[in-house]
């Protein structure tokens, strides 16, 4: 049986292609038939820059190589079970941590299986979930709660590299956080600083319509970093401290210095955002005043957490969902999302539908 699939066949060359459903899945594999999969940053970057984590030739995990199916942020339904899994049948609703691993690298044997020396993930490294069915490892299977829907479940995996980016800069009660950016990754993050007890969550967004989303959502303030000193503002409002965590979720290389020059002393800044770029960092910015760099990629067992999060009603992830389309419209919402970053965050597809 064929299928429709959005694939990546090099930068600026995305297209709808015929290919063949997945066979069989083999032992310690999977397939799930996708009800929603978001479009994530990384995605875009790869369609406009790429390629940026996708390799050109046999990835050293997959073996795969372009073109390759998008898509590691989804939600669906188990079709097939090549290993047993406690708690998963055939049926079951589940999201997937497309985080491919070896297994026996020493960060996988050591519980950092996101930074598997041969790493890759599900949607670029191998083919993803812009296509009606994936084939996934089944390490990767997490059951849905079921008090919460396929819609907001495919959220988790964007959602959960906020929360990992929080527990990387160990928010604490009471701390006073700023988040860089109102992107997905920052409105995440926004949530998880306020999950974690921030007293104040300070945001930096210069398009109109994110910050004003982030206010809704709930920063303590919005500031726009184009007309604004956010350094001076923060500092103002933090008793003339600066902010407890600093947290970068745009990957612009400029912004790692003002977050650098912006934590208080002692303070922690959270590298968050990807972007080839190189930053300058000023030592005497950071060794005199025993400020911390952090980075954070990704997540490490937290779709999980969020999962039960949003079951318990906690937040609000649907504010990140900002548009519906299938799959045949794939392009357009990739153009969309290029055209108008003010009205979206998160677009889902639905690869069932064509
Ligand atoms: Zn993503
Ligand atoms: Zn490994």
């Amino acid at each position: 049986m064929g299928m429709r699939a959005l694939r990546w066949h090099g930068r600026g060359d995305l297209r709808l292609d015929e290919v063949e459903e997945p066979g069989p899945p083999g032992p310690g594999q999977a397939v799930v038939e996708v009800a929603y999969s978001g479009i994530c940053g990384t995605d875009l970057h790869e369609f406009r820059h790429g390629p940026n984590l996708i390799r050109t030739g046999p990835h050293p995990l997959t073996g795969h190589e372009p073109p390759v199916t998008l898509g590691h942020e989804f939600s669906g339904r188990v079709t097939a079970l090549g290993s047993p899994v406690p708690g998963i049948d055939v049926g079951t609703r589940v999201v997937v941590d497309p985080c491919l691993r070896c297994g026996v690298c020493r960060w996988c044997r050591h519980g950092e299986y996101h930074i598997c020396a041969k790493g890759g993930s599900v949607g670029l490294a191998a083919d993803g979930a812009f296509a009606p069915y994936v084939t996934v490892p089944v390490e990767g299977l997490v059951r849905i709660p079921d008090a919460v829907p396929d819609d907001l479940a495919a959220l988790a995996e964007p959602l959960a590299v906020g929360l990992h980016a929080v527990r990387r800069g160990t928010v604490q009660p009471g701390d006073n956080v700023l988040i860089l950016g109102a992107g997905p990754i920052g409105i995440a993050a926004l949530f998880a600083a306020k999950l974690a007890g921030a007293a104040g969550v300070h945001v930096s967004e210069p398009v109109h319509a994110r910050a004003e989303r982030a206010a809704r959502l709930g920063a303590s303030e919005v500031f726009d970093p184009t007309s604004a000193d956010v350094r001076r503002e923060v500092f103002l409002r933090t008793g003339r401290v600066g902010p407890d965590v600093v947290i970068e979720a745009t990957g612009l290389p400029s912004l790692v210095e003002l977050a650098v020059t912006t934590v208080r002393r002692g303070g922690r800044v959270v590298l968050a955002g990807i972007s080839g770029g190189a930053a300058s960092l000023p030592i005497t910015q950071i060794v005199p005043f025993e400020r911390t760099v952090i980075g954070s990629l990704g997540y490490n067992y937290d779709i999980p957490r969020v999962l039960d999060l949003i079951a318990e009603k906690r937040f609000d992830p649907g504010a990140l969902h900002t548009g519906t389309y299938p799959l045949s419209e794939g392009l357009a919402a990739f153009a969309e999302l290029d055209a108008d970053r003010g009205a979206h965050l998160k677009i889902l597809l639905t690869p069932k539908e064509l």
